[in-house]
């Protein structure tokens, strides 16, 4: 079998074949995918007559030729013009990319098709994820798809309608106390005894993958160009660190021109692992101690992925910010109520970030804006 892609390390010049079930390279940090080739200018032309999800962008994709996707219709989903938040900061173009109209209701559906089908062509019949909620009802819901088990670790406190849907959808729900660090440890164990393959975030290369969508289509959403700044809830990193390779993907290949955008990310300040190391000026993040959020996809005291993401932060030219639980979410309350959007919490923390990048002039009148909820609100209510 050969690949059009392969495996290079986030943190050495390290490589590996895509074949089989590559995990995490031997310093212990995550893959990232490279492509042997760029896809053919003519594709652009050709995604008009594609189905609307994340798989029109296939040859973007680790995906052969001949092989079908395991998918729910994920991705392509609508960017919002918000006059009410314009008014609110004084930036003239607001956009909200409302993720929480993927199914399962939130962005991680993105990853975990791209990381189910991989897995499921790679012979894995049996699946464990920690999660802190959302990446739980996405695992639970494709790997029904592909007919596999799953087993998901969350922890006692997730919101109940999120626990009911893992349910729903067939797996088997182990709950524990304390936080996904937590559920981490108890799916490697489960995941070493031989019992599933582990999907954690960034535990295996394929999650970003599916992420990086979402950057492919706002380019495609704006006319291919993209706009000056993305405000993104960030955990575990996965959104961030892929929707910054798309840009990247999408400018060698010619089909954008132009600076990227700047990229800013959003933590509560109940746990704020990257923004801390951010403002130190660290390369590494250090676990934070205690973490407490409504949040819960923000809930990440130890990102695998912490290197990669504060790399991105300094590269795009963005930067790090904390806001508070209260103030996240009233935000999300206040947009639901001003344009019948439903935000998460972690949607409502990009707002409040809008808000305070605006007013210190961070973010100026004539930028244009992607603000990211990355889920639907209903489920935390
Ligand atoms: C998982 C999650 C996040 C964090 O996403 P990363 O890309 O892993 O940083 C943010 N918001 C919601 C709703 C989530 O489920």
């Amino acid at each position: 079998m050969t690949y059009h892609w392969s495996l290079v390390c986030s943190a050495s010049d390290e490589t590996h074949d895509a074949s089989g079930l590559p995990t995490v390279s031997s310093l212990g940090e995550p893959w990232l995918v490279t492509y042997s080739k760029a896809p053919d200018p003519d594709v652009k032309a050709r995604l008009a007559s594609r189905a609307w999800d994340m798989w029109r962008y296939r040859e973007w994709m680790p995906l052969d030729e001949d092989e079908e996707p395991v998918t729910l219709g994920e991705g392509c989903t609508p960017l919002l013009r918000v006059p009410s938040l314009e008014r609110a900061s004084g930036v003239e173009t607001v956009w909200i990319k409302d993720e929480g109209q993927n199914p399962c209701g939130s962005f991680k559906s993105r990853g975990l098709s791209a990381a189910v089908t991989r897995a499921v062509r790679a012979g894995v019949r049996s699946f464990v994820i920690p999660t802190a909620g959302n990446a739980g009802v996405a695992l639970a819901a494709y790997g029904r798809q592909a007919g596999t088990a799953v087993r998901v670790y969350a922890p006692r406190t997730t919101p109940l309608r999120i626990l009911e849907q893992i349910e729903l959808f067939g797996a088997d729900l182990q709950l524990l106390d304390g936080h996904i660090g937590d559920c981490g440890k108890a799916a490697r164990e489960f995941a070493a005894s031989g019992g599933a393959f582990d999907v954690s975030t960034l535990r295996e290369p394929y999650r970003i993958e599916g992420k990086k969508t979402m950057g492919i289509e706002i380019a495609e959403q704006l006319g291919w160009s993209l706009p000056d700044c993305i405000i993104y809830p960030t955990g575990g990193g996965t959104g961030l660190i892929g929707m910054w390779k798309a840009f990247k993907e999408l400018r060698d290949a010619g089909w954008i021109a132009g600076p990227l955008p700047r990229l800013y990310s959003v933590q509560s300040d109940g746990c704020a692992p990257v923004v801390r190391a951010f403002d130190a000026g660290a390369s590494v993040t250090e676990p934070w101690q205690n973490p407490e959020t409504i949040a819960y996809g923000l809930r990440v005291p130890g990102p695998l992925g912490g290197k990669v993401m504060l790399r991105t932060l300094k590269e795009c030219g963005g930067k790090a910010l904390a806001v508070s639980d209260p103030e996240l979410q009233a935000a999300a309350a206040r947009i639901g109520a001003e344009e019948g959007i439903d935000m998460c919490p972690e949607g409502g923390a990009a707002v409040v970030a809008l808000e305070k990048l605006a007013a210190d002039g961070t973010i100026g009148p004539a930028d244009s804006v992607v603000v990211f909820n990355t889920g639907a609100g209903w489920l935390y209510r």
